[in-house]
Formats: structure tokens, sequence, C-alpha cells
């Protein structure tokens, strides 16, 4: 038998009690939470092991681990635990220090985890588009003015293809590097870790992958919290539904050279409307749900509640700039797509750091189990 080194590290056990996981030093190691969770492979099974890891320290295993990724924080196991440790929020707090760990640069995931920061966050985004006011000559004594005398429309105040689209493009180009990146770490540090031969092509794991997520199929397997998988799936297709709307109004206005408004009848303005009421009522049951089971999963940390801050500050603005619009209150309607651009910028431009990055790091893990054979 080969001898094993195992290098633990207290200041990562410390972190994770920082990080939400502060139930963490109850565990016995019974493995009673191995055996209720539904959704763990056999061979290997969590969240005993990683709840041992997290008491050693054992900081490279767990960051490495795809197997953090593959619990949904259903609450089945802290519902059962004898000790009343929570290995669902052990798990949720790992899953936040692994954001960080592979973000870069590092100081953003900092930044947007640390609610120092929030106000620098939103302030960015602002300037920008203050600054673009301004050099529209929108801006007097610091207010934006709003164009009167015409049928109201948002492309007045800052005309899509010169204004609007160069930030947002620059944006996604900005995300799609930084998740680039720390998705290339992550993969790295999990095949080292996983050193055992694959037995499925990338492609097939993609496409299996891609499968559980549209059905939610391993989501729907938890027992407790079982509300959590249906709100999350309903936020889940209200992001499919904006992203095609999104892509409909850039080929209205690439393609037919239309910037809006669209009349109510409009295909985008049927999809977008069905989008925007799913996502609040979807993030508005992510919250009741919270309270609901915060005794058995707990309320969650600042890193949840940001991100769920902001995904409710999308859909209320952007629907509240609608109605105003509508209603042809512009001194009104046009402050509130000002604030609908800055929490869409604010979503997007730190998604790498925040629990949105939650997307693409689960989708990666997956990927990464069913291309090893482990799920
Ligand atoms: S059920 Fe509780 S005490 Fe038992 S191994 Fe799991 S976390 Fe530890
Ligand atoms: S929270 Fe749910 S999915 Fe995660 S380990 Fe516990 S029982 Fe399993």
């Amino acid at each position: 038998m080969s001898d094993q080194i195992i290098k633990p590290d207290l200041k990562f056990t410390e972190a994770i009690i920082a990080a939400g996981g502060e139930s963490l030093k109850k565990c016995y190691q019974c493995s009673t939470c191995t055996v209720v969770c539904d959704v763990t492979p056999d061979r290997k099974p969590f969240p005993r092991k990683e709840m041992l890891y997290a008491q050693w320290g054992l900081k490279d295993k767990l960051l490495a681990s795809p197997d953090v990724w593959l619990c949904h924080q259903c609450s089945d196991c802290t519902a059962h635990c004898p000790r009343g440790a929570k290995p669902g929020e052990v798990l949720g707090a790992v899953r936040k220090m692994t954001i960080q760990e592979y973000s870069s640069p590092s100081c953003m995931g900092k930044m947007v985890n640390d609610a120092k920061f929030a106000i620098l966050l939103f302030a960015i985004p602002t300037i920008i588009f203050l600054f673009e006011l301004f050099i529209q000559g929108h801006l007097t004594n610091g207010i934006p003015r709003i164009p009167n005398g015409q049928l109201m429309s948002y492309s007045l105040m800052f005309p899509p293809t010169a204004y609007i689209d160069p930030v947002f493009v620059l944006t996604a180009i900005f995300a799609v590097v930084m998740f680039y990146k720390g998705v290339k770490k992550y993969w790295a540090a999990m095949a080292a870790n996983h050193p055992e031969p694959p037995r499925k092509d990338v492609i097939s794991a993609v496409i299996a992958t891609i499968q559980e997520i549209l059905t939610h199929s391993v989501f729907e397997k938890c027992g407790v919290a079982k509300d959590r998988s249906i709100a999350h799936k309903i936020v889940f297709y209200s992001f499919v539904g904006l992203a095609i709307t999104t892509a409909l109004a850039a080929s209205y206005i690439y393609v037919f050279n239309y910037n809006g408004p669209y009349p109510q009848t409009n295909i985008v303005k049927w999809i977008g409307n069905v989008s925007g009421i799913a996502l609040l009522v979807g993030i508005t049951m992510v919250i009741l749900n919270r309270f609901k089971n915060q005794e058995k999963s707990g309320i969650g940390s600042y890193f949840d509640w940001f991100f769920i801050f902001i995904v409710y500050g999308v859909g209320l603005t952007g629907m509240l700039a609608q109605i105003l619009r509508l209603a042809n209150i512009p001194v009104l309607g046009y402050p509130m797509y000002f604030a609908h651009l800055v929490f869409v910028f604010v979503l997007f431009a730190y998604a790498p750091y925040s629990k949105m990055a939650h997307m693409v790091y689960r989708t990666t893990a997956m990927v990464f189990a069913k291309y090893s054979n482990r799920s």
C-alpha cells in the first residue's frame, strides 16, 4: 500500500466556515448524509467524504472535485443529519470558494463577494452610461435630459448600435474570456486529481449534460426542498427566453434595420414579456423557498443574496421600464431604463465571479463527471 501525504490547510477550513459552512465541525462521520442523498454516485459517494476533507482542510481535493457541483443543495442530507451539521451548506461554501479560486483576475472574485465593494461595482456601469448620455448632450446639470414631444422610445436615449451594443458586446467578450480562463484551470485541476482513464468522449458527455440540465432530471430527485427545483427551472427557462428575445431583437436591428419600439403583438414582445414575468415569479419563489427552508438548508450568504438581488433588479426594472413607456411617463421611464441597463451590466460583467458562474462551473463539473465515468 502506497503512503499518502496529506497536506491539511486549517486556514482553508476557517475560510469554509466563514463562507457559510459553520456547521462543519459538528460532523462525526456517521455517513447518514451519504445514505440519504439521492443524487450521489454509488462509487465514492458524497457528501460525508467532503465533510471530512473540509474538517481536515484538504483544499486541493475539494477545489479540484467535480462532486461538490453534483450536489444541488436540496438539503435532504441536512434534514437527516443527527448532529445538525449542514453538509449541503458546506458544499455550497466550497462551490463559492471554487469560483473564487479559479476566477481571474482574482481581485474581482474578492470584490464581487464583499459587500464593501457593492457600491463601486454599481458605480462602474453608472459612470459608463452617464458618460454616454453626456457625449450625446442628454445631461443637463447631471440629470439625464428626457427626450420629449415624440413617442417615447428608449432608443432615443441610447441608440442601440452606437451606444448600447458596443458596451454589452465588450462586456460579453470579457465575461466569455474570463470564464474560459477559469474553466480551463478548473478542468486541469480535476483531471490531475482524477487520473483514472476516461471512458466516454467529451462530446457525448456534453450532450448528456445538456439533456440533464434541460430536464432538471437530477435536481428533481431531491426530496426535502423539492420546491427549489421548480423555482430553479422557472428561472433557468426565463433566462433562455430572454436570450432568445435578445437574439431576435438583434436580428431586427442588424438585419431589418428596425430599432423599435415593438408593438405588443410582435414575437419579440411576447417572448420577452413571458420570460420577464417568469423571471420575476421564479426569483420570488427562490426567495420564499430560502425563508421557508432556512432551518433545513440555511438562509444563504452574501454571495447568494447579491445574485438574487441582481436578478430581481434586472427583471423588475425591465418590466417597469416597459410599463412606464406604455403609460408614456418619460420622467420615470427613462431613469428606470437607465437602472435596467446598470443591472444588466452588473449581471453579465461580473458573472464569472458571482453566483451566476455556477451555471458554467456546474456544467463543467457535470461534463467532467460523465467524461470520467463518475456519474
Ligand atoms: S449525517 Fe451529519 S454527522 Fe453524519 S456524516 Fe453526514 S454531516 Fe457528518
Ligand atoms: S444537499 Fe442534497 S444533493 Fe447535496 S449532498 Fe445533500 S442530499 Fe445530496
